[in-house]
């Protein structure tokens, strides 16, 4: 027997399958493999300098210790200005919290609110932490699967059916990691009218990638479609895409505030609050000057069509092209059932990921880990040489089953 007991929960989580991935390409690359990895969920520039200066100046200035443990005035300030902005809603002190990346104010949020048996809509294709995160709090995840007939969204039918007693929420994300798929004003609106008949039932809104869309209008926000439902409404944003701030670790939360309260607390008792230094940078990069998130924005939709394109044109392989965010989800139906040069048939997507790895030598990630199995995710937050490379070894390497 280990000699180091774990608890039941640590027994039965699950590794991140996109850390898992990135690992395993660290892996390969450490044995002398070169690996073009298009697993990477984090943009591939450097954060902006006036948000590094901003750093800088904050620790130069003394902003080196515990903050309050619902962050700076500042950034407070800034992520206010941001929602009025983007919703048109003034929101206050109360209603904001801060946490160490917008995963783990989704995991706070989780723990603040779950009961053991409470319920929660997790529409498929889902970003992977969330079904974990809400078992690992003792709720079950409902998983709704949403077609690529319906965009890979979740209807207002759908989520009306799905609703119990025992709904405590229901997670809501677009831009959507792995899809791009992002919710109209329309669609958003229908989804309201269900929610107003179940006021029992919450709504979390992962927007981290709202700021990353190629259509020419802003994504909506359910806030602004639906103020009427701000008590129901837990809206969860952070810097770590829209200005490449990944490792900085700073997210936002917005909502009622009893909810937020709860959050805070459980922060006061976790980690006190985000780095006091990070808090800086994220008020700079919120509230500062926007190119850098503009001239993102022109280079992803550059790459979102170049690698669409290029692997579009590949038999057996139908990517769905993606409206916002910086992946592209691709069916693989077609490739199923279809044998490999040395006769090994591939029977699933995990196969068809274990193939192109070895024998393309790039890096995706399967569907299935998206609860959408037949379907693999590449990200395109990657030069646009890796993006031409990675796409002609896909190509040859289907070339090859037969
Ligand atoms: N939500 C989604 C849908 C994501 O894809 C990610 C990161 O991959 C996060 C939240 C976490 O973002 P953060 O870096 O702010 O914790």
């Amino acid at each position: 027997m280990s000699p180091v007991a774990l608890a039941d929960r640590a027994e039965q989580m699950r590794e991140s399958p996109s850390v898992a991935a990135a690992q395993r390409v660290r892996e390969l690359r450490a044995a002398g493999r070169e690996i073009l990895d298009l697993t990477v969920g984090e943009p591939d520039f450097d954060t902006p300098d006036h948000v590094k200066a901003a750093a800088i100046a904050a620790m130069a200035a003394g902003l080196t210790k515990y903050t309050a443990v619902n962050g700076i005035p500042e950034l407070r300030r800034a992520i206010m200005a941001r929602i009025l902005d983007r919703t048109g809603i003034t929101v206050g002190d109360s209603e904001i919290t801060v946490g160490g990346g917008a995963k783990q104010v989704i995991f706070m949020a989780l723990m603040a609110t779950i009961n053991n048996g409470d319920q929660v809509i997790v529409p498929s294709p889902y970003w992977v932490s969330y079904p974990d995160m809400v078992a690992l709090h003792g709720g079950t995840p409902i998983v709704v699967e949403c077609p690529e007939s319906d965009r890979f969204l979740l209807t207002a039918a759908k989520l009306a059916a799905a609703i119990t007693p025992a709904t405590r929420w229901v997670i809501l994300n677009g831009p959507s990691n792995p899809t791009g798929a992002v919710y109209s004003a329309e669609e958003l609106a229908a989804l309201a009218t269900v929610l107003e008949r179940h006021p029992h039932v919450s709504v979390l809104c992962d927007e981290i990638y709202d700021e990353i869309v190629f259509t020419d209008r802003r994504t909506p926000s359910l806030l602004s479609v639906a103020p009427h439902l701000r008590d129901q409404i837990l809206v969860v944003n952070g810097v770590s895409k829209a200005y490449a701030m990944t490792g900085w670790r700073l997210g936002y939360g917005v909502g009622h505030p009893r909810l937020i309260a709860a959050i805070n607390k459980l922060q006061s008792q976790s980690s006190s609050c985000p780095s006091s230094i990070s808090q800086a940078a994220a008020a700079a990069a919120i509230s500062g000057d926007q190119t850098f998130v503009t001239e993102s924005i022109a280079s992803y939709r550059a790459r979102r069509d170049l690698i669409f394109d290029l692997l579009a044109d590949v038999d057996g392989l139908t990517p769905v092209r993606p409206q916002g965010a910086f992946y592209l989800f691709i069916g693989c139906a077609g490739l199923l059932g279809k044998r490999t040069p040395d006769g090994r048939m591939l029977r699933d997507d995990q196969d068809v990921v274990l193939y192109l790895l070895e024998t393309a030598s790039v890096a995706t990630i399967q569907g299935s880990a998206y609860g959408a199995p037949s379907y693999l995710r590449v990200s395109f937050a990657t030069s646009t040489d890796v993006l031409r490379t990675a796409a002609a070894e896909i190509a040859k390497a289907v070339a090859a089953l037969s």
